[in-house]
């Protein structure tokens, strides 16, 4: 099938009366000329990764030269103040220590990018260690995954650079609200409303990296996006909708991205970026090359 839009690979699905991640299965096998099992193998071996990263994330130090990376997921997850329970401080935890062991230079899966890689991994950890979710089903919401990444990509775009912060951390949200929602039982409709929901509420979110470094508030922001895929996921499970079709919301984040001043497309030039403290900060690193390792530099 031609990947454009969520309809034609609803309606694919439909049509044959299987499920989304077997249509992207299918798609993956053709495009890499590989067989189902070597897929399934791959997956598995990037879900590893993922674990990983959230998993040393916790258990090591997460702190960049620069300063303005200091351990956050292991605050989240030893904390014992809840805004609304352990597991909910739990999920920003694992998206934000997966995200620091990307700025410590540590080995990530850049799903759909570096700045983002924190958000699927703490999803995934969180299904399967706090919903007890099976790995074969997190490896179906990874599919789905990859399928919504395809669209937005093609429609809009999935790089900081090219779209704001909306296209890095929006993408991957709406990637891990799709598998959020298929891991819990939800169905294709309620699989694209989650998306839809997703980009919605991340609609218009801008690139401004402190010092140009993919640190504060990328960190940040894969904690809060974990937390707005959930919301969306929650809310398409219980019945509700975002009203503006899904593919109709990817072309207007795609517009957004093209109207978005070049300042807040990763160039450290507008926004946070452009406040009197990160100018400080820029100032503090740039001035003093020691504090800085080259593989710091943005994306
Ligand atoms: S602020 Fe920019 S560099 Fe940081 S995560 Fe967002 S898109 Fe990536």
């Amino acid at each position: 099938m031609r990947w454009e839009s969520f309809a034609a690979w609803g309606a694919t699905a439909a049509a044959r009366n299987i499920p989304l991640w077997q249509v992207v299965l299918e798609y993956e096998m053709h495009q890499k000329k590989r067989s189902a099992q070597e897929i399934w193998d791959r997956l598995a071996q990037v879900y590893a990764v993922m674990r990983d990263a959230v998993e040393s994330g916790l258990r090591e130090p997460r702190q960049t030269p620069s300063g303005l990376v200091r351990d956050t997921g292991k605050k989240l997850a030893w904390t014992t103040r809840h805004v609304i329970s352990p597991e909910f401080s739990l999920l920003i935890a694992y998206a934000t220590a997966a995200k620091e062991t990307n700025a410590c230079m540590g080995r990530v899966v850049a799903a759909p990018t570096a700045g983002a890689s924190g958000i699927l991994p703490g999803i995934y950890t969180f299904l399967e260690k706090h919903h007890g979710v099976p790995r074969s089903t997190i490896y179906e919401a990874m599919l789905i995954g990859a399928g919504v990444a395809l669209i937005i990509e093609q429609k809009a775009s999935i790089a900081g650079a090219v779209g704001g912060c909306q296209a890095e951390t929006g993408t991957a949200a709406a990637m891990g609200a799709a598998g959020i929602v298929h891991s819990l039982g939800g169905d294709a409709t309620q699989v694209f409303e989650a998306v839809a929901l997703t980009l919605m509420n991340m609609l218009g979110l801008i690139c401004d990296p402190v010092a140009g470094l993919v640190e504060l508030p990328c960190v940040k922001r894969n904690g809060s996006a974990a937390v707005i895929a959930a919301a969306a996921a929650q809310m398409a499970l219980a019945g509700d909708t975002a009203i503006i079709p899904v593919d109709e919301i990817v072309v207007a984040m795609g517009e957004v991205g093209a109207a978005m001043d070049s300042r807040f497309k990763e160039t450290a030039l507008g926004g946070l970026a452009a406040t009197p403290t990160a100018q400080a900060i820029a100032r503090r690193i740039w001035t003093d090359p020691s504090a800085i390792r080259r593989e710091d530099l943005p994306e």
